[in-house]
């Protein structure tokens, strides 16, 4: 391994540090006003105008990704889990104090998706990942007790290819006492070694407790 010290970091994947009181009020701010539902889109030609800065949530479907989302928005059923297998696969788009797209892809991985499903939404997540001008970042949503999993390295791969920067957020963390979250750690962070896409710092959240939810709003309000 080389010795610079963007390397450094990027080796290591140390948590996301505590955002200072100028990110945290500029995260508490931009989801203080309404953040709400614009539209689902099944195709390109339907995604609103690429004309702010946009954030999307991917993960396996039960990770927690509506709640952490229901979370960060402050609101208690604003993204809801749409996990049936077969029912139509849509890209939520979410407005945040008009400033902001929240995306919320549809959750993957279900075992029974019938295979028609499954390439409809990997041909429509290709086109939405290589062609959103906006797209600043995907948040992979992992669950703590399970980590990194085969079905979720599909899209981190995919995420490489696109050139779209992730970063990696653990779900549930209250599930889970130190040591097993160090070593629920451990292996991600073996995982994302091997993604050049991948952002250093990994956020611990809980929509539970709402750990982690001010440092994700404050990470989402400091993009450019
Ligand atoms: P989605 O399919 O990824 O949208 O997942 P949901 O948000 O619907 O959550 C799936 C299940 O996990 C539900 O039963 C949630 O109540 C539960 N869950 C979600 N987040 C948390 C969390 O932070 N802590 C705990 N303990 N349970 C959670």
């Amino acid at each position: 391994m080389t010795a610079g010290s963007g390397d450094k970091v990027q080796l290591t994947f140390p948590l996301a540090p505590e955002p200072d009181a100028i990110a945290r009020e500029a995260g508490r701010m931009l989801f203080a006003g309404e953040v709400a539902f614009l539209k689902g889109v099944v195709a390109m030609a339907g995604m609103p105008s690429a004309d702010r800065i946009e954030v999307c949530f991917a993960g396996r479907s039960n990770v927690g990704k509506s709640s952490l989302i229901n979370a960060v928005a402050g609101r208690r059923a604003l993204a809801r889990a749409s996990n049936t297998p077969g029912r139509t696969q849509e890209i939520n788009f979410f407005t945040a104090a008009d400033r902001h797209y929240l995306v919320d892809l549809p959750g993957y991985g279900f075992a029974e998706a019938p295979l028609p499903v499954v390439e409809r939404w990997q041909k429509l997540l290709k086109a939405y990942l290589a062609g959103r001008q906006t797209l600043r970042r995907t948040f992979v949503l992992i669950d703590a007790r399970h980590g990194v999993k085969e079905v979720d390295e599909e899209i981190l791969t995919l995420l490489d290819k696109s050139a779209v920067t992730f970063q990696a957020v653990l779900t549930k963390t209250d599930k889970l006492r130190e040591a097993a979250l160090d070593r629920t750690l451990d292996q991600v962070r073996g995982a994302l070694r091997k993604h050049p896409a991948a952002y250093p710092d990994i956020v611990m959240t809980s929509a539970q407790t709402g750990a982690g939810v001010e440092v994700l709003r404050a990470i989402i309000a400091g993009l450019e």
